[in-house]
């Protein structure tokens, strides 16, 4: 969940055209180590399992309410 952002369409893209703004922004607002862990974790060489991570999610939906 901290690497989601919701933006409107205008704030979307604008971070689209200046990245290093959009890098800050996120930086500030999650945190430096948090910022820093996500930034490691999209650049590593690590898959995705992608089955895990949809059974993951649903139950996190199921456990916090939220319809899908
Ligand atoms: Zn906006």
């Amino acid at each position: 969940m901290d690497n989601l952002q919701v933006l409107c369409a205008r704030c979307h893209r604008h971070f689209t055209d200046h990245p290093v703004e959009f890098a800050k922004w996120v930086s500030k607002s999650v945190g430096d180590n948090v910022y820093e862990y996500l930034y490691k974790r999209a650049h590593s060489n690590v898959k995705v399992d992608w089955q895990a991570e949809y059974e993951r999610l649903k139950e996190y939906a199921t456990t916090n309410k939220i319809v899908v």
